[in-house]
């Protein structure tokens, strides 16, 4: 069994069908990308995957256990770790303080109490802010970053719970060309450690970093496969590419 695997969700809103019943299998180790046009239900079903949202029917798998009824917290505390494409830092904190709450979060009371953790928490801060390359600016108010920094330092926080499996929707939006190939190079190493579930609009970062993708069209799987299957995917060719 695959370590995430959705099948045949499908979600309501009122009137609206936002997914038709969209299924996904995301393995061990591996980047899948999750495209389509806007209003498609990538959103959405990156929301039902970590319980953001709930669907009208159909199940989500983890690590071969049924979490179609566990609560968010639930499924982070099982290794899920979704970054939305709201930010979730708190700009008037320093670097620091936002990646401790973030890991302060992970550890219980009564672990807390104990300089020992306290230690370990130093230690685990600022090995993130290193990988993300922002260590020099451990002591700056997250408000001073720029976009992209931003983000890296939200990517840093969804990853201090060492998630088994890291969604991220649109992580590169309104990034420089830099920042998105910095963004690439910084989650690259992740997949030694964990899995990652992206949305991104951006063809060539997909392509460059992604295993497998799934294409999404008006809240139904068009197609699912490798990037050279899908680049060859005559289904993925007649109804995106053409309006993308
Ligand atoms: P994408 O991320 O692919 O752009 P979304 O998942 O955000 O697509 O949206 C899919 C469809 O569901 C759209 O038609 C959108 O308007 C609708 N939708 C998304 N969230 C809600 C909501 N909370 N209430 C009502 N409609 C929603
Ligand atoms: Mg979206």
């Amino acid at each position: 069994m695959s370590l995430l695997e959705a099948r045949e969700i499908k979600k309501n809103f009122g009137k609206l069908t936002a997914l038709k019943g969209a299924s996904l299998s995301v393995e061990s180790n591996e980047f899948h990308g999750l495209i389509g046009p806007n209003g498609s239900g990538k959103s959405t079903f990156m929301k039902c995957l970590v319980g953001a949202e709930s669907p009208s029917s159909g199940s989500v798998w983890f690590d071969g256990v049924d979490i179609s009824r566990s609560s968010s917290q639930a499924r982070a505390r099982r290794g899920m770790s979704l970054k939305f494409q709201i930010t979730s830092v708190l700009p008037a904190l320093s670097l620091y303080d936002n990646l401790l709450l973030a890991l302060q979060g992970h550890s219980s009371l009564t672990e807390l109490l104990f300089s020992r953790t306290r230690h370990r928490l130093h230690d685990e801060v600022m090995t993130a802010l290193e990988k993300f390359k922002l260590a020099d600016r451990a002591t700056d108010s997250a408000s001073e970053l720029s976009h992209g920094q931003q983000q890296w330092l939200e990517i840093a926080m969804a990853l201090a719970s060492h998630p088994k499996v890291l969604l991220l929707d649109e992580p590169t939006g309104g990034m420089s060309l830099e920042e998105r190939r910095i963004t690439g190079e910084l989650l690259m190493p992740i997949k030694k450690v964990c899995s990652l579930v992206i949305v991104e609009h951006d063809l060539d970062f997909i392509r460059d970093f992604c295993d497998r993708l799934t294409v999404l069209d008006q809240g139904a799987v068009l197609d699912t496969g490798t990037v050279a299957e899908i680049q060859n995917s005559s289904k993925v060719q007649e109804v995106y590419l053409r309006r993308v």
